[in-house]
């Protein structure tokens, strides 16, 4: 396969440094975004021909930073293969207290807002190239069945899922096209703050070789793990859609 570049925001911990692990393996360029400095040098240092990667701490919600990167990242790479739109937040929140409602708009902000912001300053160079540039945004299994007591990440996700169908749309005249990937209880980070036991954790290795195959396949949507794309399938929770079997 040829080597591409790659350019990853939220690549500090769990599915970013796994998606970020995978595509160095495989020879490519990485651009890598999250605010940790010290965490984005570390997992550089640890991966096939450091030199060739960069590290950008940025936060997303500054989206003129998230611009500089790019231009830098693209001038560095001389081009744009993949762009991943996968840093991403969560946190409990319920409605019916009005001190969580300051939260939802750091999570819409961070989850669906800076999707659009990272990808925006690639879209012309990909245009340009007319070469079969993938943008993929990261929804969640929540953002379909919906997730009681994080009202707010399900939300941002469910947006995310129909920003990306919409752009998806737009990009397709120029050979551009947009993934959605959909995880389902990957074990990172994030999953393993939850104070009660989460059964099925998938390890984020095995997410990021499973995201690769379905983004050099140019998939519209994947449901990943697949099982529960069946099981949501099966008791007919999922829109026709969705479903990625
Ligand atoms: P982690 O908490 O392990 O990683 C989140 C990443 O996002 C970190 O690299 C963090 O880096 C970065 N990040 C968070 N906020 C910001 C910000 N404001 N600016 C820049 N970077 C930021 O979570 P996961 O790896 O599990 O999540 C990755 C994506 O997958 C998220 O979008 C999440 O919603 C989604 N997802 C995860 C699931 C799971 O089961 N794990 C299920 C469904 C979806 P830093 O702190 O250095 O800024």
């Amino acid at each position: 396969m040829t080597p591409q570049r790659v350019f990853i925001t939220g690549a500090s911990s769990g599915i970013g440094a796994a998606l970020a692990a995978r595509y160095a393996a495989e020879g490519a360029t990485l651009g890598l975004l999250a605010r940790r400095r010290d965490a984005l040098d570390a997992l550089i240092a640890g991966l096939p021909h450091p030199e060739r990667h960069r590290a950008y701490a940025v936060d997303v919600r500054d989206h003129a930073a998230i611009a500089a990167a790019a231009r830098d990242f693209l001038a560095h790479a001389g081009g744009i293969d993949v762009v991943l739109a996968n840093a991403g937040v969560s946190a409990g929140t319920l409605t019916e207290y009005a001190e969580d409602l300051p939260v939802f708009d750091t999570i819409i902000a961070t989850n669906l807002i800076a999707t659009a912001a990272t990808f925006a300053p690639f879209i012309a160079t990909m245009k340009a190239q007319r070469t079969p540039a993938r943008l993929v945004g990261i929804g969640s299994v929540a953002g379909i069945r919906g997730l009681p007591g994080a009202e707010a990440y399900s939300a941002s996700k469910a947006a995310v899922i129909s920003y990306c169908e919409s752009l998806r749309l737009e990009m397709r005249p120029y050979g551009i096209k947009v993934v959605t990937l959909c995880p389902g209880y990957i074990d990172t980070p994030m999953t393993r703050v939850n104070s009660y036991p989460m059964p099925f954790l998938m390890p984020a290795e095995r997410f990021a070789a499973a995201a690769l195959r379905k983004i050099a396949g140019g998939s519209s949507y994947a449901v990943i793990p697949w099982q529960m794309g069946l099981v949501a399938k099966l008791l007919r929770l999922l829109p026709n859609c969705l479903y990625d079997l």
